[in-house]
């Protein structure tokens, strides 16, 4: 968000801005955020100058910094209003992280592979971004140290909803959506915890990579 990465990408982002409008992305603060967050930051050096393609990119070890419009879908669904303490799983390339913090007050994110973090966390910082903070663990467990959260998302797709992630939710109102089923092939969910037990909403396929854990895949 510094002046000279803005002007070298900033019609670019724009564009991106417009593709995700013209797919049916209505969320303004969403729409906002993907405005305001430079992606170029979170890509490695060789993929850069595709940056602001509506595509997913590989960011090393074998993982993926997510299609743009997918996100947005995700962050959507969530429909976050500034004021919340969030909750993700799988920073990856710390792109979304990043779009969350724009959204919410506060993001907590884990991410299992050290190397990504790392580089996660620099992204972040030269992104100017002050109110994320990552942990390099495994997230089937959650971070039980700042639960409880009004929202999860889950960046990587398990073979069932993580038991610790469900008592990590806010009562009355939490939500975290996850991606469910087989490797390669899943179910974006929505899981709403209210007073009166938990609601799993299936909300389209998906196509993530593994989440790999204790309550995941095996590495
Ligand atoms: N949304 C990210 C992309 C995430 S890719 C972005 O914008 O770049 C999914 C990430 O989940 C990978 O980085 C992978 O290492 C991580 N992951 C998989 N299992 C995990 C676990 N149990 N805990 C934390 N991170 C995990």
């Amino acid at each position: 968000m510094t002046g000279s990465s803005r002007d070298t990408y900033g019609g670019y982002r724009v564009r991106l801005v417009e593709q995700l409008r013209a797919q049916g992305i209505r969320d303004l603060a969403v729409l906002r955020a993907f405005a305001a967050t430079p992606r170029h930051l979170f890509v490695p050096e060789a993929v850069r100058h595709r940056a602001y393609e509506d595509t997913a990119l590989p960011i090393g070890t074998g993982q993926t910094i997510s299609q743009p419009f997918t996100q947005a879908r995700y962050l959507e669904t969530l429909g976050l209003k500034g004021e919340e303490r969030v909750l993700e799983i799988g920073t990856g390339s710390g792109y979304q992280t990043a779009l969350l913090a724009a959204l919410a007050a506060q993001v907590f994110t884990v991410e299992r592979v050290r190397g990504l973090a790392e580089s996660a966390q620099a992204a972040l910082k030269a992104a100017g971004v002050t109110n994320v903070s990552l942990l390099v663990g495994d997230g089937t467990l959650g971070w039980s140290a700042y639960a409880p959260y009004h929202a999860i998302l889950v960046a990587a797709g398990g073979p069932e909803i993580p038991p610790p992630l469900v008592e990590q939710l806010a009562p009355g109102g939490g939500r975290m959506i996850i991606p469910l089923g087989a490797k390669g092939a899943q179910t974006l969910t929505l899981v709403r915890r209210t007073d009166a037990g938990i609601r799993a909403t299936p909300i389209g396929d998906a196509r993530f990579v593994p989440l790999v854990g204790e309550h995941g895949f095996d590495a």
